[in-house]
Formats: structure tokens, sequence, C-alpha cells
């Protein structure tokens, strides 16, 4: 039996950092379970949309069958966190993306995808976060996207801070990196590596107050 205390919780498992994931969720005491089938998506009551590629998992999100009734899921408020490439298939705008790439949407932002640069531009930050207490959040960016813009209903959680590339002024400097709108949360970074569970618990209790 599951309960609203212990909330099963998906990780589309088409591609990317799924076992880190599934691992931290079970930390933060929810069942997580990886999800590639249409039928998997039933008695979730969150998902996890993971880092890795984001032209590769809309791609097979479409060839699984998987992208239409996670739209419906999605709509009908199923709670979701995005890291990574998991924030740019949350966005409803891209830039910078392929011309034949689609998104799932429900955030109404607009990410810049690889824009702090290439694999060597991948960088570690510090990052505070707001509805996380106990200190800033280690943030591990790889070929990060950022948040450009966003709508009037998103929260903006988290930027990245002022030199904090070698100390040096950087295009990178004050980018939103953390955002929530109602039950949406997305990183541009991954939480899942780290090792520090935090932003999973809030999105677990962002999952336990919609149970
Ligand atoms: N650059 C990747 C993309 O566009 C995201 C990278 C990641 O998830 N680590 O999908």
């Amino acid at each position: 039996m599951t309960s609203p205390m212990q909330p099963v919780v998906g990780v589309l498992a088409l591609q990317g950092e799924v076992r880190e994931h599934l691992a931290t969720l079970d930390r933060c005491g929810a069942l997580g379970r990886p999800v590639r089938r249409p039928g998997e998506l039933g008695g979730l009551q969150g998902i996890v949309i993971p880092g890795g590629e984001s032209t590769t998992i809309d791609k097979l999100s479409r060839a699984f069958g998987l992208r239409e009734p996670l739209l419906a899921a999605l709509a009908g408020g199923l709670p979701a966190f995005g890291s990574c490439a998991g924030m740019i298939l949350l966005a409803d705008r891209i830039m910078d993306g392929r011309s034949d790439q689609q998104t799932f949407g429900g955030l109404d932002i607009t990410v810049r995808r690889n824009a702090f640069g290439r694999q060597v531009d991948s960088f570690e930050s510090d990052i505070d976060l707001a509805g996380v207490a106990g200190g800033p959040v280690h943030a591990v960016f790889i070929r990060a996207p950022w948040v450009e813009q966003v709508g009037e209903g998103v929260e903006v959680l988290g930027r990245v801070a002022t030199g904090s590339r070698d100390g040096a002024p950087s295009p990178a400097d004050g980018r939103i990196v953390a955002v929530r709108q109602g039950a949406l949360l997305a990183t541009s970074f991954h939480p899942e590596v780290s090792g520090d569970p935090r932003v999973h618990q809030l999105f677990v209790a962002m999952v336990r107050e919609r149970s």
C-alpha cells in the first residue's frame, strides 16, 4: 500500500540521470519508480524529468508513446521536477533549441539551452535557494540551460551568485537557475549528483501537499 506520506514518484527513464534521482527520492521518503511506458504513469503522485539530452528525451517520449499521456498527466496537475534537460522539457519556450525540438511545457519560462557554454564550461557553484533551509545548495552545472525570462506566476527560487565563476565577472552572474510555478519545480543544475537531498525534499514536500 502507498500512502500520501510515502508518495510514489516516477522518474522518466528514457535517457539520462535516472538512477541518481531514484536513489535520492528514496532517501527523501518517497518510492521512486522508473517510467518508460505509458502504463507506468498510472498511480504516480509526482514525476521527475532528469538531466540528459533534452532533444533525445523529447524524441524517445514520442517514440515510446509517452508524450501524450504525460502531457495529460501534467495538465491534470501531476507535480513535476525537472533538472537540467528536465528544466528544458518543462519550459514553455526554448532558445537555442533544435528546430524540431518540442517540450512538454507547463512552466511559463523561456530557457536558453547550453547557455553556460559547452561541456568544458560545466562548473559548480553554491546557490541560495528560496524554500530550502540550511545554507546554500552545492550546484553542479553540466551544459546547463539558464532561465532567460519568467512569466508572472513563476517564483524565482535561485540565481547564480555574482563572481561565482572564478571570481571574475561572467555572463552567468545573476542568471536564474531555479524556479517554481504551482506544482512544477525546475533547476538548471543536477541536485541528484551532489549527495544533498534538500531539493528533492522540497519536491517531495510539494508532492505531499498535493496528495
Ligand atoms: N544540454 C543538455 C540539453 O540541451 C542538457 C544537459 C544536462 O541535462 N546535463 O538537453
